[in-house]
């Protein structure tokens, strides 16, 4: 994963010259040459002590359940982000599309859900710099007659609901030409309608794709990519302080190996 260090840089950059994502107050550079614990000082939470992250534990490897316990490697940059401020990560397992209006109201203080920066979303919070960068997959059943993004014409295609996937699959400019769009609370829901012929294809993220291919017998990911995106975490608009602290506590956990190791475990690099 020699790709992921050089991505935090990469993001920063494209932030910038987008002008997207920084927030509107100046207050954005005010925490930029603090540490993440000089930052906590200034920080405040939903609940004191407490950071809590908003998330859709049904995307492996980013978000998973194992046993009672959301694991993955949000859930281990959330307890990093957290210990790095002096807080406990707390979870808040909740659909997909329902984790930015959690931000914005306040029910929690961040969403880290493999969440990319997009547009629409840049309208009701900010993005912290991203840590990964991701793309839309394909997957179909062994034997199926697509085997690129052009054979997904007049199929019926399995998305998760609210997610760039479906975004991408459903906007007619992209050209995909869909024959129609199903759309299901998560993947492994999606996978299960493809397994039993409901659908044709399901688009979606291109590591969970891998997952969802490993977990189940007879579904394959094609190698196309249809997209590049960036996952961030979703801070809300008022909270510039809480974005500074991320921003370094990210900066920090690159430099020192942690989200390097994070990714390593939970990653297969051998494809
Ligand atoms: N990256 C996709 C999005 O942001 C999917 C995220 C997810 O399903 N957790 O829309």
């Amino acid at each position: 994963m020699k790709k992921f260090l050089s991505l935090l840089l990469a993001g920063t950059m494209l932030f910038s010259m987008a002008g997207c994502g920084a927030p509107e107050e100046p207050a954005a550079d005010n925490g930029a040459d603090e540490t993440a614990a000089e930052d906590s000082a200034a920080v405040t939470t939903v609940q004191d002590g407490l950071l809590i992250w908003g998330t859709n534990a049904a995307f492996e490897p980013y978000e998973y359940m194992e046993g009672d316990s959301v694991v993955g490697i949000d859930a281990e940059i959330a307890d990093a982000i957290a210990a790095k401020l002096g807080l406990t990560a707390q979870v808040e397992n909740m659909d997909f599309d329902a984790i930015v209006p959690a931000v914005t109201t306040g029910k929690v203080d961040i969403g880290l859900a493999g969440m990319t920066v997009d547009e629409d979303r840049l309208k009701n919070v900010n993005f912290s710099t991203p840590y990964v960068e991701a793309g839309q997959a394909i997957i179909v059943k062994d034997g199926s007659d697509i085997a690129s993004a052009a054979d997904l014409s007049g199929k019926v295609i399995g998305v998760q609901r609210g997610t760039t996937g479906d975004e991408y699959v459903s906007d007619d400019a992209n050209g995909v030409g869909a024959a129609s769009v199903e759309r299901y609370a998560n993947g492994p829901d999606a996978a299960q309608a493809l397994l039993t012929d409901k659908i044709d294809a399901v688009v979606i993220d291109n590591e969970p794709a891998k997952k969802l291919v490993a977990n189940a017998d007879g579904l394959v990911k094609l190698d196309e990519t249809l997209t590049s995106e960036q996952y961030a975490i979703a801070v809300a608009k008022d909270n510039t302080a809480l974005l500074d602290a991320i921003n370094n506590a990210l900066s920090e956990l690159e430099a020192d190996g942690t989200l390097q190791t994070i990714f390593d475990k939970y990653l297969n690099t051998e494809e």
